[in-house]
């Protein structure tokens, strides 16, 4: 895995250039351990360089382009996206350590983003408005102007798709502060953006650690909208940042999220969901269910069955695209062990297989099934990130709406069920950004609105919702008698 750029570089107004601070931080392979490349150690002057070519290209050749001519850029990038499939996907695997297959998903969806948000640049309305007699009064939809994004390690390919092909698309220039430990494919995604004719400065690419690059990003007062995805504690600091310049932010935080599995449920249907949304990505999903609540009568059944998957899940190197990959890295490692250490050891009922002759310096851990801790448990309550899910029963209805919004999150849900009458109150009483019924997830789903409440986050990303979100609206009353 060589990439074709330098990745030792920021990329800022169209060109390529070394960090101001002449650092670079390393590239480790979470499946080895081993250093792979360096990237830049982007700092408050590169940021401010940044910003500058953003605001130029928005006064210059990117601010003047129509809408229609921006979404052709954007289906050329999705192209290219696909024309590279093979050293993208490899590129992702070896930098966050993710299994092939998953790795692969994630740079079409890449592209898919580009795809939705190139069709709907020029599909982005205002409205007229009724009013008085003698006026004509309408709505204008602007972009913000220069926008920030700053992106976690766990999905950069996915991240980048739907945050800044939403900010392009609707007319902002981008600074992009990818996560210290995954920028690789943030900076192939910047060269192949060049390629398709993106204008110099409509998209700039500064890696960095977070107290450095990322804190200059959203301190700085030519950033219009921060967009951020990552740890509540950050969030915090990014949402109080953006309040200092009285911007707005969008933050996506994670979660606790649950499946609601009552006893009329098709559990056939329902175990590869059960399962698959706790340990895909090794459980680093912001989105991931981390809680299965299961109706009294079949909770012996569905523990039962998910340990018998699990002790089918198979844990090794991304290369041998087994299910589950490594952690990120040694310190995320350390945290999910900290909370697995915290349950009883009868608890946890089942694990999945390490593969033989692991390499030594990979961030591998068996993942884990708990039944039995209480719904107010540590291990019920606080966001994980690893493979780690626990099992709860709940006796009706009630109980199990009670304990699904019972944490401080609420990204996302589902129920399953063959009620009708079920489903719908479930989907308007659990508090989450997105609920699903009878699956998890949707795929994806490039074009369905996306975020969360309490905890989670606020603000929209995907489909349409992100890209109002990137846009300012304007009220213009023309009083002509
Ligand atoms: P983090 O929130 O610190 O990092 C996310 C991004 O924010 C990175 O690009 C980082 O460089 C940047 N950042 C860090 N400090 C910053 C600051 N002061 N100002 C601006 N940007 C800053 O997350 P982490 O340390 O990588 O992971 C810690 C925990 O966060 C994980 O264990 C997990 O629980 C959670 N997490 C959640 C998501 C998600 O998708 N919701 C993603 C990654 C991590």
């Amino acid at each position: 895995m060589t990439p074709w750029f330098d990745p030792s570089l920021v990329f800022i107004g169209g060109a390529w250039r070394a960090p101001a601070c002449g650092d670079t931080l390393p590239v480790i392979n979470p499946s080895t351990g081993a250093e792979i490349a360096r990237i830049a150690r982007g700092t408050r002057a590169d940021i401010d360089a940044a910003v500058t070519a953003a605001e130029t290209a928005m006064a210059g050749e990117w601010g003047a382009l129509p809408a229609f001519a921006r979404g052709r850029i954007l289906a050329r990038l999705g192209q290219l996206i696909l024309d590279h499939i093979d050293p993208l996907t490899a590129m992702e695997a070896a930098d966050v350590g993710k299994p092939l297959t998953q790795a692969r998903n994630d740079v079409i969806a890449m592209a898919r983003y580009c795809e939705f948000y190139a069709g709907a640049a020029d599909k982005l309305m205002g409205e007229t408005i009724p009013f008085q007699n003698g006026f004509t009064v309408y709505t204008l939809r602007e972009p913000h102007g220069v926008t920030g994004h700053i992106v976690p390690w766990n999905y950069p390919m996915q991240i980048i798709g739907r945050s800044v092909g939403a900010a392009l698309a609707a007319g902002n220039a981008c600074v992009l502060k990818p996560a210290e430990e995954a920028c690789l494919t943030a900076l192939a995604f910047a060269d192949l953006a060049r390629q398709a004719g993106l204008p110099p400065g409509a998209l700039n690419v500064v890696p960095g650690l977070g107290a450095e690059a990322g804190a200059a990003l959203t301190a700085h007062p030519g950033i219009r909208h921060i967009s951020f995805t990552g740890s509540v504690a950050t969030g915090r600091k990014v949402q109080a940042a953006a309040a200092e310049n009285v911007v707005p932010v969008t933050l996506e935080l994670g979660g606790k999220s649950p499946q609601l599995v009552f006893a009329d449920a098709d559990l056939d249907a329902a175990l590869p969901y059960l399962v698959n949304a706790g340990i895909q990505n090794a459980g680093q999903t912001c989105s991931a269910s981390s809680r299965i609540l299961v109706e009294q009568s079949i909770y012996a059944e569905v523990c039962d069955r998910m340990a018998a998957a699990y002790r089918g899940l198979s844990v090794g190197p991304a290369t041998a695209d087994l299910r589950v990959g490594p952690l990120i890295s040694a310190r995320q490692k350390g945290i999910v062990e900290r909370y697995l250490a915290m349950a009883d050891p009868a608890h946890i009922i089942a694990r999945g297989q390490l593969a033989p002759d692991l390499p030594e310096g990979g961030h591998y851990i068996s993942p884990a099934l708990i039944a039995g801790p209480g719904p107010d448990h540590v291990l019920a309550q606080e966001e994980i990130f690893g493979p780690v899910q626990i099992i709860l029963p709940f006796v009706d209805e009630a109980d199990a709406i009670r304990i699904a919004n019972g944490t401080a999150y609420g990204l996302v849900a589902s129920v399953w069920s063959r009620d009708g009458g079920r489903q719908m109150r479930l989907a308007k009483a659990l508090r989450a950004g997105q609920v699903f019924l009878n699956n998890y997830g949707a795929a994806g789903g490039v074009e369905l609105p996306f975020g969360g409440t309490g905890l989670s986050g606020h603000g929209r990303e995907k489909g349409f919702e992100a890209l109002y979100a990137m846009t300012g609206l304007k009220t213009v009353a023309a009083l002509h008698g």
